[in-house]
């Protein structure tokens, strides 16, 4: 039993208030992600479910235990931050069973559970290393090997990728994922990339102020943003969104396509080619709209082009609250696809 609970979280930070009101629950076994800009709360939330801080109200409870006023040690949660936090005179092996130690696990069990976790992390060659002697990503899995050596339930994550180089990163998120997925882990992870979101959360919460913008699978983020908002923040390039009156039409970039007549009127204002796809950057009908095209694009800056989409690819916002608004169309779809 190790689902996570937190109903009705707030925290301030004197008049800031950091956290408000937030409810959610990651399953058993399931990778939540909370997701969002710099300043937007993530790390204050997490840092209230593993103890570090303490909620001013709300409830958490792990497991159906109340642990909203437990010490973090009683909470039994491993944790990972941006900051690996190794210890720098330390082997890597002692870095990783240095939690044992403390906790006076005997030494065969120490070695017996040392081995399983460097083979998982993929450090079984360099224990004998000092943290200085390691790349970025080596670091980072120490601290990973540290957190699942601890045989926890629950397991967060802040920001564990973000000091490493891109190939790295996305070499790490898969192999966190299948970790978590292995040891059926309850992992909160928090990141302000959305593609790392995307890609490993089985629930985003994405988060604005303090609070909950959408809570959902990356499906339902990626295909019915509730609001503008979101949907500005999910996908590269994100939504583009056409001010019309008293809405905000949203079109993906991938929806969009050139055709030789009858589209909108729209100008090239740059093209960036990503090499299996490129982004038309373009201002149409005096907005700014992006365009995704498979291969290598033929346009160039200044070119005159028509952009087309079809009715059911259309989402739309209230242009004052943001909010989602139901369309004949995407009723339709909603009920055929049950
Ligand atoms: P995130 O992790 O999403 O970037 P944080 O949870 O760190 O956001 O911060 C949320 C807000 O709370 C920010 O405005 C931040 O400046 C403030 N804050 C965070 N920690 C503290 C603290 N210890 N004291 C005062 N303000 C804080
Ligand atoms: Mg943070």
């Amino acid at each position: 039993m190790s689902a996570i609970t937190l109903d009705h979280v707030s925290k301030n930070w004197g008049e800031m208030r950091a956290v408000n009101g937030v409810s959610l629950t990651a399953d058993e076994g399931s990778l939540l992600v909370l997701l969002g800009p710099s300043g937007c709360g993530k790390s204050t939330t997490l840092r209230l479910i593993a103890g570090l801080d303490q909620a001013d109200s709300g409830t958490i409870t792990i497991g159906g235990t109340d642990v909203t006023h437990l010490s973090p040690a009683q909470r039994k949660i491993a944790m990972v931050f941006q900051s690996y936090a190794l210890f720098p005179h330390l082997s890597v092996a002692e870095n990783i069973v240095f939690g044992l130690r403390v906790r006076r696990v005997s030494r065969a069990d120490r070695d017996a559970r040392l081995k399983r976790v460097a083979d998982i992390v993929g450090l079984s060659h360099l224990l004998e290393r000092k943290p200085s002697q390691l790349s970025g990503g080596q670091r980072q899995r120490v601290a990973l090997g540290r957190a699942i050596i601890a045989e926890a339930r629950v397991c967060l994550m802040d920001e564990p990728l973000s000091n490493l180089d891109a190939k790295l990163r996305h070499e790490m998120r898969t192999e966190i994922r299948s970790i978590q997925q292995r040891l059926g882990m309850t992992m909160i992870y928090v990141t302000h990339d959305q593609t790392e979101a995307m890609t490993m959360a089985d629930r985003v919460v994405l988060m604005r102020d303090g609070g909950i913008e959408q809570n959902g699978t990356p499906e339902e983020l990626y295909n019915r943003p509730a609001t503008a908002y979101t949907a500005s923040f999910i996908g590269t390039p994100p939504m583009n969104l056409i001010a019309r009156g008293e809405m905000l039409l949203g079109v993906r970039p991938e929806h969009l396509r050139m055709v030789s007549q009858g589209g909108h009127p729209a100008r090239v204002k740059a093209v960036e080619h990503l090499g299996a796809d490129s982004i038309i950057l373009c201002d149409m009908e005096g907005q700014p709209v992006s365009v995704r095209q498979d291969g290598f694009s033929k346009c160039s800056p200044g070119d005159d082009i028509q952009l087309a989409w079809d009715a059911g690819s259309e989402h739309q916002f209230d242009k004052t609250s943001g909010r989602r608004l139901e369309t004949a169309v995407s009723e339709m779809k909603r009920a055929v696809s049950g």
